[in-house]
């Protein structure tokens, strides 16, 4: 049984005309489940009730629910997602200006083991499928229309590259939801055949690659994936990204006090991106977290230092602030935890 947020809106006529069903239906299913934004198909009045039955039985909608819910003092808000078989996830929405911004997950846990991030403390259960991911960002926007899609939150999406990118292209596409590729952004830790893979999709999706150290002996400390797939071939799967698809690289460092925020790191970072065209670098100060007290976030005067290192070296820099901290919905603090006994 394919869950109806799992199919591409090209794709249902192919599969309602495979069953013997009339081909027509598809634009109406689309209308119900994209404009109308059904939740269950008895909701889809425009289609006749026999008809409804038969997509009840064949194309069910999503067992996503959202559990619970919190919101920080800044406005950030943290649903929990649960899934038919208790599994559950987290999903961040994030106001700003003129924007609305959903974090969203792509595994239940996370298999990556970088060493200060929560989402990574308690391996991976299982990945998600391509409606699990979609069910996220339709749960999302019965809060408000979502802007922007960041794929951020639990999980690594390269791991789970089928699912994630059926998602995303479902979001994406002008039958369906429409949002735009270039407000739908992938981040990696640097799971490097999905370079290729992506660049061949011709997506205009927006690439982040998770960096946090410019060399290998403090990358494999921090992040266990450079191990298998060190910073020279990270870069050079970059580069070759970027040269495919014309598209930029955002590197995301996390800057922890003591550990890689030296004035050498940045000087040395400032040398690695400079391999790759067409990249820059987002540094973003470490959001605490509870398994790794020795883990802080570095001083301003600290933080403002390694910025001036890297703009002195003409790289393009941003210095973001996370958001969401009070309710553990900031960057890397989203975490495995049970459903709550309802
Ligand atoms: N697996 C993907 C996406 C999930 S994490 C990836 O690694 O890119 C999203 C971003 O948050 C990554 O850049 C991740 O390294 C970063 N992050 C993880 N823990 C963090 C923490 N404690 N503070 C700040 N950023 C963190």
């Amino acid at each position: 049984m394919e869950k109806a947020w799992s199919i591409l809106p090209d794709e249902w006529k192919p599969i309602l005309a495979g069953r013997g069903m009339r081909t027509f239906r598809a634009d109406q299913i689309l209308h119900a489940l994209y404009r109308d934004r059904i939740t269950c198909w008895d909701q889809a009045t425009t289609l006749p009730k026999d008809f409804r039955e038969q997509l009840k039985a064949e194309f069910p909608l999503t067992g996503a629910r959202i559990l619970d819910t919190s919101e920080s003092s800044d406005g950030t808000r943290k649903l929990l997602v649960g899934f038919e078989d208790g599994c559950s996830v987290e999903t961040v929405l994030i106001p700003a200006t003129g924007r609305f911004t959903q974090c969203v997950s792509t595994q239940v846990g996370c298999a990556m083991g970088c060493v200060f991030c929560a989402s990574g403390s308690q391996g991976v259960v299982r990945s998600l499928s391509a409606d699990e991911i979609v069910a996220q960002y339709m749960l999302g926007r019965t809060f408000g229309e979502i802007t922007n899609i960041v794929v951020m939150g639990m999980g690594e999406p390269f791991a789970n590259y089928d699912e994630t990118m059926r998602a995303l292209k479902l979001i994406n596409s002008g039958k369906g939801p429409n949002l735009g590729a270039r407000h739908i952004t992938i981040s990696t830790c640097g799971v490097v055949p999905g370079f290729a893979r992506l660049a061949a999709e011709g997506v205009q999706f927006e690439l982040s690659v998770s960096l946090h150290a410019p060399n290998d002996r403090l990358r494999g400390e921090l992040m266990p994936v450079n191990r298998k797939w060190p910073l020279a071939e990270l870069l050079d799967a970059c580069a070759a990204y970027t040269r495919a698809t014309k598209r930029i690289i955002t590197f995301e460092y996390t800057l922890i006090a003591g550990v890689n925020d030296s004035r050498e790191c940045a000087e040395e970072l400032a040398r690695a991106v400079k391999r790759v065209p067409m990249a820059k670098v987002n540094l973003i100060p470490l959001s605490p977290v509870s398994h790794r007290p020795d883990f802080k976030t570095p001083d301003d005067a600290t933080l403002l230092a390694f910025l001036d290192v890297l703009m002195k070296n003409r790289v393009q820099t941003m210095l973001r602030r996370s958001r969401g901290k009070d309710t553990d919905a900031a960057c890397g603090q989203l975490r495995l935890r049970n459903a709550p006994k309802t």
